[in-house]
């Protein structure tokens, strides 16, 4: 008896200590349903589905559900990660590419590492300074850092193992996705696209970050020996331009996926650098494998095939939206499917073994194209939004009908959950396109991309934009349910087993839904815009929902438009729930009311060349219309100080240590000074408007 307890004890140490060994494996994961308290990988499984088997949450019991703990993070930059969960410990990132290690159980911080990205380089990344997450795997974390390292780390203490540059420095590459790890090999690709990038994605050994195999998904110069046969082929379809000077885009900068029966790996390709295609190739032609679902072999990095989304890309359509596997019966036969809601506003299904085009339906209101054809699964282009040598209101923009906020698919309801918005936009043609090197490089009409100022044309935009998560049947290709909101830019979904869908909206609320009728049964304020996607995961028999909430992204960049319930730069948190969860959500404080601005005494032509030049070097990051989003300093508010060093803050970098650079280089001294009157202008404008509204 006293042997069987040695021998008990001995397992039982053996057992915790081997347990802390954070070893997830390419067994582990393709058998992830086995052990469903985990989140082993980036969304789950390889098929990245983004559901799971626990079910102790349920409309039943949810009405319990409450706040287990929070933990704060370092930065009020987006926050767009979706954690790992193993042997109790989350690994979860912020913006800057910052890695936390967190108790599970309690959010009490076991260790962090900070890469140390050089504010400067977020000048570089089109779409905020996000992190998607990291990857574990035998002991190391597995984060790609914004300024181009891929890095590894001990998940034990967080001490480096390796780093690797998988960049050329000299480019405006970022790296802003989760890498995904099989076979003992780390892939991660990267962004840039809107500034001017040549796409690809790289394997590395994750012994030791050696690099394995690199597949780009464009050409480069024809007139240079290509580096492989399918990329001299995809050179036919690129023509008269000379894309490769800019880079020709194609970046893999978010989804991928892995299906180990038929050994092949997916990845999402974007969009064409630069977007309008007059430019980048004026001869026409598809410009493979843009806008791309590619399969390659995952040891070689092998060219399997593709499927085109769109043909000739040239509003910013990407196909890195996140793709999901799945088995579904299509007319009495079952198919081995990927599925994607790409940015172009059409839901793909494509047989995941050969490329094939299933079908596609619109998911969203579209007017760029008619239809996709049934016959050659491409698309019919209206010729009535065709931009070339003018303006067109086309539907979707360029933030998409979906944007990189993953979907989730449940085997259980046979639908897709998809975080769909209507966001139109203006495209413009432009004759005098010149790259330059140091800005975006997109090759549109930026004064068509100029807000109106009329107060009531503007609102009547503002109340245009739209959001709503669509439960969508991908056989039938139909909405089964939907759930509207007023804003886009909502967050990624989980669903459960225990028939719920989760949500995060952009105006700050959690909310819950029955995966097969859409009833709202849950719903938290938590005072933060949320993209990011929910995972669940267990811990002694008790179920977890967890979020990283933090308002960021593209959208309020670019637009400028706050998250109307955020508090004044609240940084980002995780929020981790369970049933009987008694902690609280903090109410932030509020926006400050602004100050009075400095008179506007310049003349029209002064601010209007302000406007144009703010348009052309600044909206990327402070908004359209001078907004700040909520994320980035709101100029409209800018502080007597501020004014008075403006000159030095713009051209003397005098802030790069907060990510905003000097503009020496892109913006003479008449040009800034025009800009700040402009901004001076336009915070004269709000200011009123906001005492007319007092
Ligand atoms: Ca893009």
């Amino acid at each position: 008896m006293k042997f069987f307890k040695i021998l008990l004890i001995f397992f039982g140490f053996a057992l915790i200590s081997c347990s802390k060994e954070f070893n997830i494996s390419e067994e582990r994961i393709i058998n992830a349903d086995a052990e469903p308290e985990n989140w082993m990988s980036h969304a789950r499984t390889y098929d990245e589905k983004r559901f799971s088997p626990l079910n102790q949450i349920s409309p039943d019991t949810i009405s319990d559900l409450g706040l287990a703990w929070k933990f704060t993070t370092d930065t009020n930059r987006g926050h767009e990660a979706s954690p790992i969960v193993v042997d109790g410990v989350m690994f979860t990132t912020s913006a800057w590419s910052v890695v936390y290690a967190l108790n599970a159980a309690t959010g009490e911080l076991l260790w962090k590492y900070d890469p140390l990205v050089d504010k400067e380089w977020g000048y570089n990344a089109c779409c905020d300074v996000v992190n998607r997450g990291v990857a574990v795997w035998e002991g190391k974390v597995l984060l790609g850092a914004l300024d181009g390292r891929l890095i590894a780390l001990n998940a034990t203490d967080g001490s480096l193992l390796w780093e690797t540059l998988t960049i050329d420095k000299e480019k405006p590459y970022t790296i802003t996705g989760a890498p995904r790890v099989l076979k003992d090999m780390v892939l991660i690709g990267n962004g840039g696209a809107e500034l001017g990038v040549r796409g690809y994605v790289t394997a590395y050994n994750i012994k030791n970050g050696k690099k394995i195999w690199r597949f780009y998904t464009v050409p480069g110069d024809p007139s240079l020996d290509f580096e492989n046969p399918i990329l001299e082929k995809a050179s036919k379809t690129w023509k008269g331009g000379e894309w490769w000077k800019i880079g020709g885009g194609g970046t893999v900068w978010d989804s991928m996926a892995f299906d180990p029966e038929l050994d092949l790996l997916y990845i999402g390709v974007g969009n064409g650098s630069p977007w309008n295609r007059y430019i980048r190739s004026p001869g026409g032609g598809d410009n493979l494998f843009l806008s791309s679902i590619v399969a390659l072999k995952p040891d070689t990095g092998e060219y399997i095939w593709h499927y085109q989304t769109t043909p000739g890309d040239t509003w910013d359509y990407t196909a890195t939206q996140h793709m999901i596997l799945a088995d579904i019966e299509i007319d009495q036969k079952v198919r081995k499917v990927i599925m994607q809601a790409p940015k172009n506003g059409f839901f793909y299904v494509v047989d995941r073994k050969n490329g094939e085009f299933i079908s596609a339906k619109n998911y969203v209101p579209v007017n760029w194209a008619l239809k996709i054809d049934e016959e050659t699964g491409r698309p019919i282009e209206n010729n009535k939004t065709n931009y070339k040598g003018t303006v067109k209101e086309v539907k979707p923009g360029p933030l998409g009908g979906h944007n990189w906020h993953p979907m989730s698919y449940s085997p259980e309801t046979g639908l897709a959950y998809i975080p769909a918005q209507e966001l139109s936009f203006l495209y413009g043609d432009t004759e005098d396109f010149v790259y330059d090197k140091n800005t975006w490089n997109t090759g549109i009409d930026i004064a068509a991309t100029i807000p109106p100022k009329d107060p009531n044309e503007l609102q009547e935009l503002l109340t245009s934009l739209k959001g709503h998560l669509s439960a969508w049947n991908p056989v039938t290709q139909k909405e089964v349910w939907r759930a509207q909101y007023e804003w886009p830019w909502n967050g990624g979904v989980l669903s459960t087993a225990g028939n719920l869908v989760f949500q995060g909206t952009s105006d700050g609320r959690l909310i819950a839904y029955t995966a097969d009728k859409g009833t709202k049964v849950w719903e938290i304020e938590t005072y933060n815009g949320i993209g990011a996607p929910p995972i669940t995961y267990s811990i002694d028999g008790v179920q977890y929902i967890s979020v990283i909430i933090g308002y960021g992204g593209a959208f309020p960049l670019t637009s400028g438009v706050p998250s109307p319930n955020m508090g004044a730069k609240s940084n980002g948190q995780v929020l981790t729930f369970k049933l009987n969860g008694k902690e609280t959500i903090l109410k932030p404080k509020t926006y400050k009311s602004m100050i009075k601005p400095p008179p506007s005494l310049a003349d029209f032509a002064t601010i209007s060349k302000g406007e144009y030049e703010f348009h052309q070097h600044c909206q990327f990051c402070h908004g359209a219309g001078a907004g700040g989003g909520g994320v980035i300093p709101d100029l409209q508010m800018m502080t007597e100080e501020t004014h008075k060093t403006f000159l030095g803050i713009v051209l003397g970098g005098a802030h790069k240590n907060k990510g905003m650079i000097s503009f020496k280089d892109m913006l003479t001294e008449d040009q800034a000074l025009a800009i700040h009157e402009y901004l001076i202008s336009q915070a004269n404008a709000t200011y009123l408007m906001q005492k007319g509204q007092d």
